[in-house]
């Protein structure tokens, strides 16, 4: 192995190690995120073999952290991080509380410090902000109310650890001056000095930030590069990201949100996110291979019982304390059940809490370790707690809108028909005149589109508009495909189409289905996974244009 080039080889062992483990979970039908937490077992420390660099590979997680937050930056505007902002707030200070306590309460048990018992209940209490937008990306709920309210209790609950890791040194100075004189206004002198830089760069950010960034942007696009393009939105997230925690103490996430933030509000935003998606992914995966890598096995057998606590106090008990927060504040079953339930895990922030804990000798290591395992465990059990909650909601939704929709034909004295509704995905050029002519004819149809502000188009024309990704089944469930006649794919990505239409073949064999496509390759690709009939639009425009043609010499003719 070239030990000259670290970086390289982190990188590139991750990803391989990633892909192959990742690929192997796809075809257990397990989540992918095990394969990836796998890899990162295989190439750290603790299994034999090739160690890849642990402290690279951190920083290259982070990087996923940065693209990752400056991607919900984009779609998070001021008016929405204001508009939750009341139950976001008492929320995550009300959750971290209770997480703190317990933890502390664990700790005491074990014989720990208090001071050791508050730094491990600290890290219970952060949730990942990777593994949080996994799971609300995954069922299209970033931009609902619900995944709105969680994002700002984690935005929240990243400005308090921010706060705790400048406040720890502080602390651990003050307990080691013996006499403790001077100590306590020390830490209150830092905790001013940090709420002050955090309000410094939030003010830079909206009085200069504001002004600065969409100019560049758009000059950058009148250039008419469209790598000059991609380079800016890269540099701007980095760029902001890492000037904050330079120059304001502030975490790299925070800086990068607030730079997706600015971006989000200019008519760039949705370029710019296309832009970072596959960088995003790819460190995002990078991400779960670091966490993994910090993982040492011994810790399951030797603390089998704290370590169950720890995973019961992330899991458990920081779940029924939000959700009884967020019912506290009369918000729905639903949104307290989605909330509380992306939540129930701990990533990144942990471990740099963990790890400066012991660096300072303020947390023994063994509650590193607890920390890194329950991390491990909640990330890997999260996906399906997640689903299991999301989908009884669902189910629960469908069958309460298809006894309403009995009934509703019960009263108007039709006899209850099967309902028979089409179901189009894709609200966009080709969607929308699909959509207009459904309506003409006076069929009824749901529309699934990922884009809020094309799927805004479809509001009052359609039956029902879901905001979302086609490909997921839960969101095929929702439309009630399992009922409806026919599916039009108007997308143009034929390849996604297919997955799209192999799903929906699935929940509903007798469904008609029509795609769209752009190649030989893509037609032969969705027929043979059920499309009935798949028009491809060049063919088509080619047949017109030879009518025309011909059409033309015929009146040339009769002239
Ligand atoms: P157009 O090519 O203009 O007809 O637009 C296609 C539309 O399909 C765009 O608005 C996309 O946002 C939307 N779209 C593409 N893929 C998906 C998908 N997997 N699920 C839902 N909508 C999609």
């Amino acid at each position: 192995m070239p030990h000259h080039t670290p970086l390289i080889a982190t990188l590139v062992v991750g990803l391989v190690a990633a892909f192959l483990m990742g690929a192997l979970a796809q075809r257990l039908r397990i989540t992918p995120l095990a394969g990836y937490l796998l890899a990162g077992v295989v190439v750290g420390p603790f299994t034999p073999g090739y160690v890849a660099d642990t402290a690279i590979a951190a920083e290259l997680a982070e990087l996923g952290v940065i693209l990752l937050m400056f991607g919900v930056g984009l779609h998070f505007s001021l008016r929405d991080l204001m508009s939750v902002r009341r139950i976001a707030v008492p929320g995550a200070l009300v959750q971290i509380g209770v997480a703190t306590g317990l933890g502390m309460a664990l700790s005491y048990a074990l014989g720990w410090t208090i001071v050791a018992g508050l730094v491990f209940g600290l890290a219970l209490s952060v949730a990942s902000t990777v593994v949080l937008l996994r799971a609300l990306e995954s069922r299209g709920l970033v931009e609902t109310e619900r995944g709105r309210i969680a994002v700002g209790w984690l935005i929240v609950e990243d400005l308090a650890m921010v706060l705790a890791l400048v406040l720890l040194p502080a602390l651990a100075q003050f307990l080691s001056g013996a006499d403790g004189t001077g100590g306590g206004a020390a830490l209150l002198q830092v905790l001013a000095l940090t709420i002050l830089k955090v309000a410094g760069f939030v003010a830079f950010m909206l009085v200069v930030g504001k002004r600065v960034i969409p100019w560049v942007l758009h000059w950058v696009v009148h250039t008419g590069s469209r790598e000059l393009f991609r380079l800016a939105v890269l540099a701007i997230a980095l760029g902001v990201a890492f000037g904050a925690a330079l120059l304001f103490g502030v975490s790299f996430a925070l800086g990068a949100f607030f730079a997706g933030m600015i971006l989000g509000e200019t008519r760039l935003s949705q370029r710019a996110a296309e832009e970072t998606l596959p960088l995003r992914d790819a460190f995002a995966v990078l991400f779960f291979v670091s966490v993994g890598m910090l993982f040492d096995p011994g810790v399951v057998t030797e603390q089998p019982l704290a370590l169950a606590a720890t995973v019961a106090i992330i899991m458990v008990g920081k779940s029924l304390a939000a959700y009884a927060i967020v019912r506290a504040f009369g918000h729905a079953d639903a949104t307290a059940f989605t909330v509380s339930a992306s939540l129930a895990q701990i990533g990144e922030f942990s471990f740099i809490l963990a790890g400066l804990g012991v660096g300072l000798g303020l947390l023994p290591e063994e509650g590193r370790d607890l920390i890194l395992a329950g991390a491990i465990i909640s990330i890997l059990l999260h996906p399906f707690m997640f689903a299991k909650v999301e989908d009884r909601r669902a189910a629960a939704k469908t069958a309460a809108s298809a006894a309403d929709r009995a009934a509703r034909q019960a009263a108007e004295g039709g006899d209850a028909a099967r309902a028979d509704h089409v179901v189009l995905v894709g609200y966009g050029r080709v969607g929308r005149l699909i959509g207009e002519g459904l309506k003409t004819r006076g069929r009824r149809f749901v529309v699934i589109e990922e884009e809020r502000d094309i799927a805004a188009a479809a509001q009052g024309v359609a039956e029902q508009v879901i905001v979302a990704n086609a490909a997921d089944p839960a969101v095929l469930v929702q439309t009630g495909i399992d009922h409806a006649t026919k599916l039009l794919i108007a997308i143009p990505e034929g390849f996604e189409a297919g997955e799209i239409a192999e799903r929906a073949r699935e929940l509903n064999p007798e469904l008609a289905i029509i795609a769209r496509a752009h190649s030989d390759a893509e037609v032969a690709h969705l027929v043979s996974l059920g499309a009935h009939h798949v028009v491809m639009g060049e063919r088509e425009i080619a047949d017109r244009m030879l009518d025309l043609a011909a059409q033309l010499r015929h009146e040339a003719k009769v002239a």
